[in-house]
């Protein structure tokens, strides 16, 4: 088995290299639903069996991906799950009926859709800070407070947070409340929020984790034993785990995730640069990193225009990966979202989210120039 001091490049590039007992250098895929019991006895403690009984509590290629993606994140349990909102459910699912949650008021739109139906079926209180302040969030605390749900940039507005001050004035004020962060965006190759202070991660994995535009999954990772039994029993239960074929896939991915987010980074720059200087544009929005990038064009006849008239670039939801996409929030993925909150976070007709894939960036960006242009 390799070190546990490798670099995350190391980790990363040899996912599941070494944790094939017959020696397979790809770590094979396993499509058995479930395992013999050795014995009685061996079935009666399950450390003297295979260690996988049942493919909803275990699979090989689950366990070696969840243990690929705590090291990843620098945590110590990693749940592989059916969706991004699964692990959104699983990491609300600690919340008790009376207790708060703290959420930034700019994320993935599904999450309020959920954050409303808990509201309304569970009994959770949600309160909405703007991401300015941190002494606002933490004047919102109070004794009934257990979760800060962060994303960071976030979508589609781009808004950057400081995990570190926010987590340590957290547990400063109240040591009991978590704070969760949602990494989709950034990955684990630039922003590790468990070593800055945050006790929660999750991803969609359908993004840049899996990179492909092919698979549908959910990461959450924590690094305390207590919350990690508690999230183990639910994921158990409820069964929304990652299927066998897609823990496959998504640890595959994961070895080409670091060279990708370079990729990712290097072509959103350069549109980037193309986009502040297009006469059609008013206002680019660009965290430095990565590959989203969200602008503005004048008008929402330009913006038809350019959705209809894309070539290289899809008119398509979703982002992170290989083949560049572009969407329209306001009506796409944000379409839910209350309309005066809308307004206020800037999420009009006008506003774009383009996720740059790994394509050669001047043929995006002469994409994106004829698909400006009014012939
Ligand atoms: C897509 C997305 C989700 C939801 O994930 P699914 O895999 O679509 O269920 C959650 N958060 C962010 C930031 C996303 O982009």
């Amino acid at each position: 088995m390799p070190k546990e001091n490798l670099t995350f490049d190391t980790l990363a590039a040899q996912a599941g290299s070494h944790a094939d007992p017959n020696g397979a250098v790809a770590f094979p895929l396993y499509l058995s639903s479930n395992y013999r019991h050795l014995s009685l006895q061996a079935a009666r403690n399950f450390d003297a069996t295979t260690g996988y009984t049942y493919s909803r509590l275990a699979t090989p290629n689950r366990r070696v991906l969840e243990k690929t993606l705590a090291q990843l994140e620098a945590g110590t349990h990693a749940f592989a799950l059916s969706s991004g909102m699964a692990a959104i459910q699983l990491a609300l699912s600690i919340l008790k009926t009376g207790e708060e949650v703290i959420s930034l008021d700019d994320l993935y739109g599904g999450d309020f859709r959920y954050f409303r139906y808990l509201e309304s079926h569970a009994g959770i209180h949600f309160k909405q800070w703007n991401g300015e302040k941190v002494a606002d969030l933490i004047a919102q605390i109070t004794a009934k407070t257990r979760l800060i749900w962060l994303e960071t940039p976030s979508n589609p507005t781009m808004k950057q947070l400081d995990i570190q001050t926010i987590a340590n004035q957290v547990h400063a004020k109240n040591p009991q409340v978590l704070v969760a962060v949602d990494n989709t965006f950034l990955t684990p190759v630039y922003q590790r929020p468990l070593t800055l202070g945050a006790d929660i991660v999750v991803h969609s994995a359908t993004k840049y984790l899996s990179g492909h535009n092919d698979l549908l999954g959910g990461v959450l990772v924590c690094k305390d034993d207590e919350l990690a039994k508690e999230y183990y029993d639910y994921y158990l239960t409820t069964g929304d785990t990652m299927s066998t074929f897609d823990s496959w896939l998504l640890l595959r991915s994961l070895k080409t995730l670091s060279v990708r987010m370079q990729r990712h980074t290097s072509n959103a720059q350069a549109v980037v640069e193309y986009l502040k200087q297009a006469p059609q544009v008013t206002k680019v929005l660009y965290p430095g990193k990565g590959g989203m990038v969200s602008f503005y064009l004048q008008s929402e006849a330009q913006v038809e225009h350019l959705l209809n008239h894309v070539k290289v670039i899809s008119f398509a939801e979703s982002l992170g990966g290989v083949e560049s996409l572009i969407t329209i929030p306001y009506y796409q993925t944000h379409a839910d979202v209350a309309e005066n909150q809308r307004a206020r976070l800037g999420i009009t007709p006008q506003l774009l989210r383009l996720s740059v894939g790994l394509e050669d960036p001047q043929d995006l960006i002469a994409d994106l120039e004829q698909a400006l242009s009014e012939k």
